[in-house]
């Protein structure tokens, strides 16, 4: 004991709480969520599932994030289901509005068309703008200036598996940059011009390709090759970005910004409905060493219709590696092996 007190003599009124200040080895971390202020009880059960398995032994804070001011409702149930600090952050509206050089009446025409062939949320203008703002612009907001890690967490996810030690120090002591769950192939109709966009990019910019980065997990025709072929080059496989664990000094890089900028000049943001769970693993997958990314197989996870369930005694309430308890053609939208094949466990 360094305190040279008797054992015992410390009196606390939760045995699991330590406040922030006792712990000198802390990870600058907060579990990060954009969220609408009419989706808080959606957001209550999340966060009520990762409090319970894991954020109630580490308390590291939340903070939310919302293109409208949040409500004293909504600020009032999220604050009942934590004991850690929670701040609530409004977003600039230089972060969110549709930038001065996307043309409205190009905007209309094209998301009719992607509509029409049957894209998701085509023709929703804050899809476009949540999709651009998760890509480029979150960890740019000022509350986030001295904070490196987060974990991203959406409403209505849940989180199956006690989680016993903290996974911002693991990300920090194994120097990890980026942590995923899930792996799927997108569809091709929301990012045709993505790839070759990415191609340009890296002509004008070839020293930013990784020596040991996962190139070929990006560029992989043989599982599925219309989807590469229909995305023109690109396999689609994709880290699903509704969880995420990440070292935001990747998107504070010259190279991702550089990379941003460009597509967001592009305009597939607006055109297209590109997603950020592909243009935030294109660049992983090509920018940085894939020894630094890592699955977490551990975590047990759901984001409606996909699953990450493990193995394991300190699972409850999913069934071990069943991907989806959707229909029976979701299960060919994997493609975790083809991340094993090219890139290794990580
Ligand atoms: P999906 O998972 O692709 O179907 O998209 P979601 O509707 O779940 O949106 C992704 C995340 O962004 C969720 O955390 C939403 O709460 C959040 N989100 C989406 N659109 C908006 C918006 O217009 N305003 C705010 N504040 N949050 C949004
Ligand atoms: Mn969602």
């Amino acid at each position: 004991d360094p305190t040279g007190e008797p054992e015992g003599t410390l009196v606390r009124t939760n045995e699991n709480y330590t406040p922030d200040a006792e712990k000198p080895d802390r990870i600058d971390a907060t579990l990060l969520a954009l969220v609408r202020n009419e989706e808080v009880d959606a957001m209550v059960m999340s966060m009520r599932d990762l409090e319970r398995t894991w954020n109630s032994k580490f308390n590291y804070p939340w903070t939310f994030f919302n293109d409208k001011p949040f409500t004293e409702e909504f600020k009032r149930k999220t604050r009942a289901a934590t004991k850690a600090k929670c701040t609530y952050e409004l977003i600039p509206d230089e972060h969110w509005d549709t930038p001065s050089w996307i043309d409205d009446q190009l905007y209309r025409e094209s998301t009719k068309i992607l509509g029409k062939s049957g894209v998701q949320y085509a023709d929703k203008i804050s899809y476009h703008k949540m999709c651009r703002w998760n890509s480029g612009l979150f960890y740019k907001h000022p509350a986030l200036k001295d904070t490196r890690y987060y974990w991203r967490v959406e409403p209505n996810v849940h989180f199956f598996c006690d989680i016993d030690y903290d996974v911002f120090r693991y990300m920090h002591d194994n120097n990890k940059t980026y942590g995923f769950t899930i792996n799927l192939y997108d569809d091709p109709k929301t990012l045709p011009s993505l790839w070759p966009e990415t191609v340009k990019f890296l002509a004008e910019h070839p020293d930013y390709l990784h020596d040991q980065s996962a190139r070929k997990w990006v560029t992989d025709d043989i599982r599925r090759p219309e989807h590469n072929k229909a995305a023109h080059g690109f396999s689609t496989c994709h880290f699903w970005s509704n969880f995420e664990v990440g070292d935001m000094e990747f998107w504070r890089s010259k190279p991702y910004e550089d990379y941003f900028n460009h597509l967001d000049r592009a305009g597939g943001f607006f055109y297209e409905r590109w997603g950020d769970a592909p243009v935030h693993s294109i660049a992983l997958g090509l920018f940085e060493d894939s020894s630094k990314i890592h699955w977490f197989r551990d975590i047990g996870y759901q984001h409606i219709p996909f699953f990450n369930c493990p193995n394991s005694p300190k699972c409850r309430g999913c069934v071990t590696g069943r991907l989806t308890d959707g229909e029976a053609f979701l299960h060919h939208e994997d493609c975790r092996p083809n991340w094993f094949q090219y890139a290794g466990m990580g």
